[in-house]
């Protein structure tokens, strides 16, 4: 197998927040994409107006060197039964981008194939984004099984496409993928970010603060602490909060975010790595997502949301964001 630009076939089973975000990547770096959509899916009319050859997922995985499952974890696991691997070619690559069914043995991949993981450290949207202003999303990549010899770099040549090897691209294994990735979108950038921000709101509005005044304080502002994390870590916000907020900061920070915080993250993590977290999440989909669905309604009906809508309208900058179009989880 050729892993030249122009040569290498890859097909795309997803078009989603990752798929979009990487065939676009991909394509204007030189490789050939195809996208595999069930006909007459949510995305596939967004891929054809996007200039991809469509096909069938079976279809498109046959002619391909490289195949990218880019469709929602959970699906994963029929989609290579049925699917992938009655038509993958043998030898050809299989690449995730995140390791949830190969770890928790979801997916048991095919003997002959060379198995890889590419996960970009951020959002589809921001891969796009940073890609086309030329510059790339850290990633993590790691080899699962490798009969080619040259599993690796394969997803070096897959990382190099979607613009993430410009930047420190870490190699890391599954289960430090998988288990890291679920920690962190649960304990701290979905999950706990949210709470954080749903809690500081609550108590200032149950102590009589006008709402606007308070989603400002705790939910608004808080892009301005994270780009300064972002740009140079705790240090550089440091830098630029006034001397009052730091001395509150840190006697007060540790009060709300205590010890009893990190017992729960540790314990949250235990049930990362023992498995109990994506065995409740696999029997949670079977049975038809109810107390999925009822929890996320409860974030979208938080009276913070209303609050946030109003005040949002009026910030006509928001208008062509692209995380504004794009929300997507981590
Ligand atoms: P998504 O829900 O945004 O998109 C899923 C896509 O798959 C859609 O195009 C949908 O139509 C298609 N699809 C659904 N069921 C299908 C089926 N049975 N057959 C064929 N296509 C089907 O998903 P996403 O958030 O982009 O996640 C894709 C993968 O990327 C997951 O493994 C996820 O863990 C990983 N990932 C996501 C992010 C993120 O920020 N969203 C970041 C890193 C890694
Ligand atoms: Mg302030
Ligand atoms: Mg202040
Ligand atoms: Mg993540
Ligand atoms: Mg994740």
């Amino acid at each position: 197998m050729s892993t030249t630009p122009t040569s290498l076939r890859i097909t795309l089973l997803g078009y989603g927040s990752e798929g979009r975000a990487h065939a676009l990547n991909l394509r204007d770096s030189g490789f050939d994409v195809t996208v595999g959509l069930r006909p007459g899916g949510p995305t596939e009319l967004k891929a054809r107006a996007d200039g991809f050859a469509v096909k069938a997922p079976a279809d498109a995985v046959k002619g391909a060197d490289l195949v990218a499952v880019l469709t929602p974890d959970m699906v994963q696991a029929q989609l290579y039964r049925d699917v992938i691997e009655p038509n993958i070619r043998a030898g050809a690559v299989l690449l995730f981008a995140h390791g949830f069914n190969v770890h928790f043995g979801q997916i048991t991949p095919r003997d002959d194939l060379d198995v890889v993981l590419v996960a970009p450290k951020g959002p589809g949207a921001l891969v796009r984004r940073e890609y086309e202003i030329g510059r790339g999303v850290p990633s993590v990549y790691a080899v699962h099984q490798d009969r080619s010899g040259r599993a690796e770099q394969h997803a070096l040549t897959y990382c190099g496409g979607i613009g993430g090897a410009r930047q420190n691209a870490i190699r890391t294994t599954f289960k430090e993928e998988t288990e890291t990735d679920l920690f962190g979108e649960q304990a701290v950038l979905c999950g706990g970010a949210t709470r954080l921000v749903q809690l500081g709101w609550e108590t200032l509005v149950e102590a009589g603060y006008q709402p606007e005044v308070a989603y400002y304080e705790c939910l608004h502002e808080l892009k301005l602490i994270v780009d300064l994390f972002y740009e140079g870590g705790v240090t550089r916000m440091h830098e630029f909060i006034s001397e009052t907020a730091q001395y509150g900061a840190l006697t007060r920070g540790p009060v709300v975010v205590d010890d009893h915080a990190k017992a729960q993250m540790k314990q949250v993590l235990a049930q990362i790595q023992d498995g109990t977290f994506a065995r409740q999440w696999i029997a949670e989909y079977q049975a038809g997502n109810a107390q999925y669905k009822a929890l996320k309604q409860g974030d979208l009906d938080h009276p913070i949301e209303a609050v946030g809508r109003k005040l949002r309208a009026g910030m006509k900058w928001l208008d062509g964001a692209t995380a504004a179009k794009a929300p997507a989880a981590p």
